[in-house]
């Protein structure tokens, strides 16, 4: 038997002041109750609000102790904003930066577009901490500082999490929601550019700050891209992603990657003259399949987040994504709809704005687009509002309808 789900079964459900018997039938209907959430960022948080909130008995596992700095250009898209207001999360009294304006620079021009929607910045520490609390505050048993080595079956029906100390959580339902960070058996395919992606956080000189009070900028360089924008209390994220060989042309040290950077594209050489740099090093991640989409899934076992889909970084949308699929996956479930349709339908929905932005990003990445696109942006900048407008990925987009399943 499963102690935990014993423990949680009499804490928490309606009958737990009746006396649990210990039959096999009960531990069934328990196992059934429950649902597992694997990882505690953005899309597993937002899961288990949504299914509390409708009353369901929801575990969640985080490995980390609390939240800390996570690799992410913290960009938060128009959608991303409403997602997060409906689950109670108020951005700006978190400290979050209005961004109303994305400027493109490679080489030496840039050009600059207002953006089309409301946006913001917020660092990801901060955003964690306010999505964890609001689930602890749903009702969510938030178990934190525990990793899950493996997630497998203990029976046809039921799905079994192992955890690095070898103990076991059981459930029915399970949402797989550990962003970057495969699972033994549930591992995505892996990524043939060999993506590595920085985060760094500066404060910039007092000009270079005033530059990017309300922007987002986007940078060109051969062998990827970056983004600097400002977040809460005065610091500016410098997040970029690079393909493995051109990091190693820089001995794969990021002191040097940053000064090819910056010669490479004289803007950003601009905008850190005379910054400060807040880290003692760069947060770093590998393994980033970007264009990825879920396929399909098993029974009771929904995929979230960038376990469900993984778009370019440059789009911004990622964050907004983790929400949707987290929504959508929440509203399928209630709706007894199984994981396989789900994660198909899903996949449909997504797949137009992810091949988009896959088709921006080349066309970003190559040395022709580099040399002409801000160019051309200064020519016609609506390029930029149009770009951002179709790589996002609409609510509507959606084919699970959310309106049955949030009434259930
Ligand atoms: C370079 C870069 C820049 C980006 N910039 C932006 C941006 O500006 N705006 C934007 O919207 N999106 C951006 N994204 C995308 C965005 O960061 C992700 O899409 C989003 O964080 C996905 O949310 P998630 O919940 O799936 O994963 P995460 O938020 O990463 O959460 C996963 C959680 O699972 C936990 N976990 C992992 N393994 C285990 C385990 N074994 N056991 C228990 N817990 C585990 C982790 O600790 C983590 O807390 C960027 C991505 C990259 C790579």
């Amino acid at each position: 038997m499963n102690t935990y789900a014993v423990e949680r079964y009499n804490l928490s459900t309606e009958s737990a002041k009746e006396k649990p018997v210990r039959t096999p039938s009960l531990k069934r209907i328990r196992v059934q109750d429950e649902v597992l959430i694997l990882g505690g960022g953005v899309a597993g948080c937002a899961a288990s609000i949504a299914l509390a909130r409708k009353g369901r008995h929801v575990t969640l596992i985080e490995r980390e102790e609390t939240p800390r700095h996570k690799v992410c250009g913290e960009f938060l898209s128009g959608e991303a904003l409403e997602d997060l207001r409906l689950l109670g999360i108020d951005v700006t009294s978190l400290g979050a930066v209005p961004i109303n304006y994305v400027r493109l620079a490679a080489a030496r021009r840039a050009a600059q577009a207002p953006l089309p929607f409301p946006a913001a910045s917020l660092t990801r520490k901060a955003l964690d901490r306010a999505l964890v609390a609001e689930a602890i505050a749903a009702g969510v048993n938030v178990e934190r500082g525990r990793s899950v080595q493996v997630l497998g079956r203990a029976g046809t029906d039921v799905w079994q999490a192992t955890l690095e100390d070898g103990t076991t959580r059981e459930a029915a339902t399970v949402f797989l929601a550990t962003g970057k960070h495969d699972l033994r058996g549930h591992a995505r395919p892996a990524d043939p550019q060999r993506w590595i992606a920085f985060k760094m956080y500066f404060r910039l000189a007092p000009a270079q700050a005033a530059e990017i009070a309300h922007a987002s900028e986007l940078m060109l360089y051969p062998g990827g891209y970056g983004g600097i924008q400002p977040v809460e209390e005065g610091i500016a994220n410098l997040c970029c992603v690079v393909q493995q060989r051109y990091l190693a042309s820089s001995g794969n040290r990021w002191e040097q990657f940053l000064a090819k950077m910056q010669q490479d594209c004289p803007h950003l050489a601009m905008r850190l003259a005379g910054a400060e740099q807040l880290l003692a090093r760069p947060i770093a991640i590998t393994h980033i399949p970007y264009g990825y989409i879920r396929p399909t899934s098993e029974d009771g076992l929904y995929c979230i987040g960038d376990q469900a889909a993984v778009i370019p970084s440059f789009t911004g949308d990622g964050i907004s994504i983790a929400l949707h699929t987290a929504r959508c996956a929440a509203a399928a479930y209630l709706a007894a709809e199984p994981a396989p349709l789900f994660q198909a339908k899903l996949r449909s929905g997504l797949l137009t704005q992810m091949r988009l932005a896959e088709f921006a990003a080349d066309g970003l990445n190559n040395a022709f687009a580099r040399a002409v696109l801000p160019f051309c942006l200064k020519v016609w900048p609506g390029v930029m509002r149009v770009t951002a407008k179709l790589t996002r990925v609409a609510h509507g987009a959606a084919v699970i309808s959310l309106q049955p399943a949030a009434e259930a």
